[in-house]
């Protein structure tokens, strides 16, 4: 019989009374009857581009709007390559065939699971335009490669920091070292609202003036529109509760890594079980924590009869999508995007995950081991 059940994922009250003031900030906004844009979208995106050490930021409608808008603003489009890690969450990939761009995919780290400046030095061609780090699993990447890259072949770096909002990199946080920058508020995302958002940040002002007008149909006046521009804007009420959410992100970041400290001292020494690496200089806000072992599917059957929940990120590495044929990839061209399709088990790890929780978690997997070593 399961002892407990445990989500992977669920909202809980952390910090304690976070949901109330979220509440009140949502009913301030409900009784404002300013629903589309206005001072609250405003004041959070100053407020988020602060966060971010960035120059400004522009809300949107969710992440994959914020990738599509920066590809856009950086003049990426018809026949230009943008190198993408092969083992990111889709909507990395598609922004960049929605605008019209080649998607060049790329080996991850073994270790770290991100890109690497390294991997990404051997795609480059005439006609690559972008580089699109994404800051996977909460981690960092390590950027410093990428801006000599950036350098050294006038290159624009696009970061996709929809999983890693509070991380940071040689002390600085993911988001500003782009060009431009792309991140989601999907409810689950260490900074989420209550539906779905997105943010991009810039701190070159010309590509502010594009996005303000990209994001609003293109128009810098109303109804008077300069570039056909699409509808994608970050409702008020969802800058209300995440102007509150932004407020805990620190704490919130805190309490996933402390989770992920037990995990990480619990967990050592297990057979083949491969624990997440976070690299020198980069920190990690644990949107997933990360296992990996040959035995996954078992192990995932087994914690699922104890009522403990888990997710895979994720099962199929873009190269291998159905939709992706017309890439010409096969099976074998990214043995390490590939491996860790096949290895990869997310185990469940939210603020106000309890401790109980958690030791349901690591007692089933050390018993799990224990008849499977
Ligand atoms: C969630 C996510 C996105 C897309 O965000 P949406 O708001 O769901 O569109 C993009 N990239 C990565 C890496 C993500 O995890």
């Amino acid at each position: 019989m399961p002892i407990t059940q445990v989500p992977y994922f669920a909202f809980r009250d952390f910090p304690a009374g976070i949901n109330q003031q979220v509440e009140e900030a949502v009913l301030r906004a409900f009784r404002s009857q300013q629903y589309i844009l206005g001072e609250e979208v405003e004041t959070f995106e100053n407020e988020f581009a602060a966060y971010v050490q960035a120059g400004r930021a522009i809300g949107v409608g969710n992440g994959y709007d914020a990738l599509v808008v920066a590809l856009k603003a950086a003049g990426i489009g018809a026949g230009d390559e943008v190198i993408v890690p092969a083992n990111t969450f889709i909507a990395t990939v598609n922004a960049v065939v929605q605008v019209g761009a080649i998607p060049v995919l790329a080996e991850p780290d073994r270790y770290t699971c991100n890109l690497t400046a390294a991997e990404a030095a051997v795609l480059v061609t005439p006609r690559t335009k972008a580089i699109i780090p994404v800051h996977l699993y909460g981690q960092a990447c390590e950027m410093a490669g990428f801006l000599e890259l950036s350098a050294k072949h006038n290159l624009t770096i696009i970061e996709d920091f929809a999983q890693a909002q509070g991380a940071s990199y040689q002390g600085r946080p993911v988001g500003s070292f782009g060009r431009i920058s792309a991140t989601s508020f999907y409810p689950t995302k260490n900074l989420g609202a209550l539906g779905d958002g997105g943010a991009v940040v810039t701190s070159d002002p010309a590509l502010t003036d594009y996005v303000r007008m990209y994001h609003n149909y293109g128009q810098q006046q109303k109804y008077h529109n300069q570039i056909v521009g699409i509808n994608s804007r970050l409702d008020t009420v969802q800058a209300a509760a995440l102007r509150v959410k932004l407020q805990h992100l620190d704490a919130l970041n805190s309490e996933r890594q402390r989770l992920a400290q037990v995990y990480l001292t619990r967990l050592q020494g297990i057979d083949d079980l491969v624990l997440p690496v976070t690299a020198p200089d980069c920190t990690h806000v644990y949107h997933i924590f990360n296992i990996r072992t040959k035995q996954r599917d078992a192990l995932q059957q087994y914690l699922s009869t104890q009522g403990i929940q888990t997710a895979i990120h994720y099962p199929v590495p873009v190269h291998l999508q159905e939709a992706y044929t017309f890439l010409g990839y096969k099976k074998g061209n990214f043995p390490v995007a590939e491996e860790l399709a096949e290895t990869s088990l997310s185990l469940p790890l939210f603020p106000g995950m309890t401790e109980a929780e958690q030791e349901a978690v690591i007692t089933c997997i050390h018993t799990f081991f224990e008849r499977h070593g």
